[in-house]
């Protein structure tokens, strides 16, 4: 497990007092965003007060299979990951970019102004971070900074909390991104429900050192952390999913041309749900919508999917042609050639492509299925 990056010893927050959080939050001009209970789900939304927040919830994953459940305590955070990401703020489903209108015999452009609104996300995963630091690689930190997504990044505040149970499709350990945070947090929670109700909080930033001060927080016990460690630890044995990383680019380059890809494609809907839902994933296209008189016209950038069949249009017509292709396409850029593109995989072993596909493709089976190829016709 990574060593956590921290700026002071860690501090107890009393759960009674996680208001008194957020209350700080906003009193410093950010809106709070977290997990709440939405149509039977975890969204992420505007959180006015914890009670906002899925309180005494829990929710049981398996390929294509997601329910909500009541659990037999109240903690505040006793689920996991839901559809939505933390993708959705800084990288939104539909930006428009500029709009034009006719003046006369020009055109006047006006350029989209970008967000600076301060925003405080409560609840990332460790895995959550591992995607917001992929995507910053290649948005903010690339030779092609995004200057929309760029602005909402540096308005952000980031609440991290510890996970202290897994799911079934969870398999971050395999990537080393969670169960615990360790990076790319400003303050990180970790819930302990022995004894009284409280918050172990790790300071990641002098932002969040001076929250912690103007609360009064008290210093962490040793108690306190053996505590936290203890539930990472525990959460990390407990997690029953991996995925084999060990020479995975070269295997999955290697069966490019393997029958898996076809099977795996006669199941795939192309739907492009995992896609959605994958908090990696950046692909989007750009569309331009001018009124029927001609006088005005807008551009947008919206999300996309490399499983629809336009997304690889060249000269109208497709040039991943059949879903398997679509498929073959996505799986080895996540886990194959984004390494050889960023220098690190695409995927942060969240498992929401796992709950939220409707066909119940599981990733790691497909690639054990094509890896356990690799190992027969390897063998003496
Ligand atoms: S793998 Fe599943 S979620 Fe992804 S496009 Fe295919 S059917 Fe949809
Ligand atoms: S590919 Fe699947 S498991 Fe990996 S980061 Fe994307 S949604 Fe999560």
């Amino acid at each position: 497990m990574s060593s956590i990056r921290t700026l002071s010893p860690p501090f107890v927050l009393p759960r009674a007092r996680l208001d008194d959080l957020f209350e700080r939050l906003r009193a410093r001009g950010y809106r709070v965003i977290g997990p709440r209970v939405r149509d039977g789900v975890i969204v992420l939304d505007t959180v006015k007060s914890s009670a906002d927040l899925p309180v005494g919830y829990t929710d049981e994953h398996a390929p294509g299979r997601y329910r909500l459940r009541r659990r037999n305590d109240d903690a505040v955070f006793g689920f996991v990951v839901g559809p939505d990401s933390f993708k959705r703020t800084f990288l939104v489903p539909v930006q428009r970019l500029f709009r034009a209108r006719r003046d006369g015999d020009r055109v006047r452009f006006s350029p989209e102004p970008v967000d600076t609104s301060k925003v405080a996300l409560v609840g990332a995963r460790g895995c959550d971070l591992a995607a917001i630091e992929t995507q910053d690689e290649i948005l903010a930190e690339g030779a092609h900074a995004d200057p929309f997504y760029v602005a909402r990044r540096e308005a952000a505040f980031i609440v991290a909390v510890s996970c202290s149970e897994s799911r079934s499709s969870c398999f971050c350990t395999s990537f080393g991104t969670g169960p615990r945070p360790t990076r790319g947090f400003d303050l990180s929670l970790t819930e302990l429900l022995d004894g009284p109700h409280r918050f172990l909080v790790e300071i990641g930033s002098a932002e969040a050192l001076e929250i912690a001060t103007e609360l009064g927080l008290s210093t962490a016990s040793e108690q306190d952390q053996g505590a936290a460690a203890g539930i990472a630890l525990r959460t990390s044995r407990g997690m029953e999913r991996q995925l084999d990383t060990q020479g995975l680019r070269e295997m999955l380059l290697s069966r490019l041309e393997h029958p898996h890809w076809q099977d795996v494609g006669s199941r795939c809907l192309a739907c492009t749900n995992c896609t959605a839902v994958c908090p990696t994933c950046f692909c989007v296209d750009i569309v331009d919508k001018s009124s029927l008189d001609g006088e005005s016209h807008e551009r947008t950038r919206q999300h996309d999917s490399c499983f629809s069949a336009d997304y690889s249009a060249v000269h109208g017509h497709p040039v991943r042609n059949d879903v398997a292709a679509r498929y073959r396409q996505w799986l080895t850029h996540k886990l194959a050639t984004w390494i050889d593109q960023f220098g690190r995989s695409g995927c942060v072993g969240c498992g929401r492509c796992i709950t939220w596909c409707p066909a119940a493709i599981d990733l790691t089976r497909e690639v054990a299925r094509l890896r356990d190829d690799v190992s027969l016709e390897t063998d003496p």
